[in-house]
């Protein structure tokens, strides 16, 4: 069957795609440990919250009304209005339901978002997206509907004591011409942990205003929910900011909600849309969680059940990484928040893949880094050939297992 140039383009092999299978593989073979994956952990107390909460909201027919009837394109008015009242309050962010527009999952939002302000446009231009800091997300690389729609910076590399590092903005070395459409930065960073400074977040804010051009800033892991988060940061957002938010992480991933807040030109746009391809987007994420966010407990549960569940691993699985693989073997980013740990190999004689594929065959799934290089001009540069990105989330035990199976294996290398 021939396919149209839309279908090649997105029936390539793409780095998120071979994500999904392997996690598909590692959830059919109970012996596999999965440490690839971006799915969060089923914390047990918020799973029963989860319950009750569904449990409440079946009873009194919030539910069974989300089920019964199609929402606007925007998505569910009581919950955008909610979502507004909370950030008003919370950030005195002069927003109201007008300025959200909830998508299924906000992968979708940035697959929209891409071609909406980045392509090919009528006048012959060709505008395309910065990432300021690579390594980025994967589940960027594939989404634009032109070829090189994307263009990444390297990073500068702050070396911490403890064989930990952190990567930084290189403000230096980033150029933003006029083929640049926005910018876009995912704070915590999948897949490094990173969180950009708030004096980082200003510049890239500066800089986009600057240029005339949007800063998107995705929240899936950010604050104030879900609060995967280490560090204290600002939240930040004005009317040139596109935040990205999502139910996602707080442990829902199956309800695809995403949250996208901005000035009102791109939420109308975005509606429209949405409107053409989903008709609406699902009303079950909003009828479960609208009285979290209206009553605060979304962010309560967050900051106290969340928050330190994901800290508390993070530092157990740096310890066990760090004992097992000393530095300089092994560096580790300093993790600051999202649900992974970024291991770089400086000098590893075999490539990320390579290392993959052995991982791979010892039963340990991990992510290879060279997908997080979405739009690196320098394809030579050794350093994303020498990192994986591991979740750190799932049970201990498997942890464990996992971080036994990469010592061994990069001892043999
Ligand atoms: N952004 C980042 C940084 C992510 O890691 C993910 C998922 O892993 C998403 C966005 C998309 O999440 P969802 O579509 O479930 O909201």
């Amino acid at each position: 069957m021939q396919f149209s140039q839309f279908g090649e383009k997105f029936t390539r092999l793409a780095g998120i795609s071979q994500l999904m299978d392997d996690l598909n593989q590692g959830l059919k073979n109970p012996d596999a440990i999965m440490l690839g994956g971006g799915n969060p952990a089923a914390i047990p107390e918020m799973v029963e919250l989860f319950r009750q909460e569904t449990a409440l909201q079946l009873e009194n027919g919030a539910l069974l009304k989300a089920m019964l009837n199609y929402d606007g394109p925007q998505g569910h008015d009581g919950f955008r209005q909610a979502l507004a009242e909370l950030f008003r309050k919370e950030y005195g962010w002069d927003i109201s339901a007008d300025n959200i527009a909830l998508t299924n999952g906000s992968q979708s939002a940035f697959f929209n978002l891409f071609n909406l302000l980045a392509g090919d446009y009528a006048d012959g231009k060709k505008k395309k997206v910065l990432f300021p800091l690579a390594p980025e997300y994967i589940g960027y690389a594939d989404g634009g509907l032109a070829e090189d729609q994307f263009v990444a910076c390297k990073p500068h590399i702050d070396f911490l004591e403890n064989g930990l590092f952190k990567y930084q903005v290189d403000f230096d070395a980033l150029e933003v011409g006029d083929d640049i459409g926005m910018i876009c930065v995912s704070r915590p960073t999948n897949p490094t942990g990173n969180v950009l400074t708030d004096e980082e977040i200003i510049k890239l804010d500066e800089i986009a205003q600057a240029k005339n051009i949007p800063l998107i800033i995705d929240n899936a892991y950010g604050t104030p929910f879900p609060h995967i988060i280490f560090s204290e940061v600002t939240p930040f957002w004005n009317q040139n900011t596109i935040l990205c938010m999502s139910l996602s992480k707080l442990g829902l991933p199956g309800l695809r909600c995403g949250i996208v807040i901005a000035n009102t030109a791109i939420i109308n746009a975005l509606s429209n849309i949405s409107g053409i391809i989903n008709l609406a987007p699902s009303g079950i994420g909003p009828a479960l969680m609208q009285r979290w966010v209206e009553s605060g407990d979304i962010l309560r549960h967050s900051a106290d059940i969340i928050a330190p569940f994901y800290q508390q691993k993070a530092q157990q699985a740096v310890a066990w990484l760090q004992e097992a693989i000393p530095a300089p073997k092994l560096r580790i980013h300093k993790p600051e928040g999202a649900l992974f740990l970024w291991l770089w190999f400086e000098g590893l004689p075999v490539s990320c893949q390579e290392l993959y594929e052995k991982l791979k065959q010892h039963g340990l799934i991990i992510v290879p880094g060279h997908y997080f290089f979405p739009g690196l001009p320098d394809k030579n540069w050794r350093h994303q050939y020498e990192c994986i990105r591991l979740n750190y989330a799932q049970p201990e035990e498997k942890v464990k297992q996992g971080i036994a199976i990469l010592q061994q294996v990069i001892n043999e290398l």
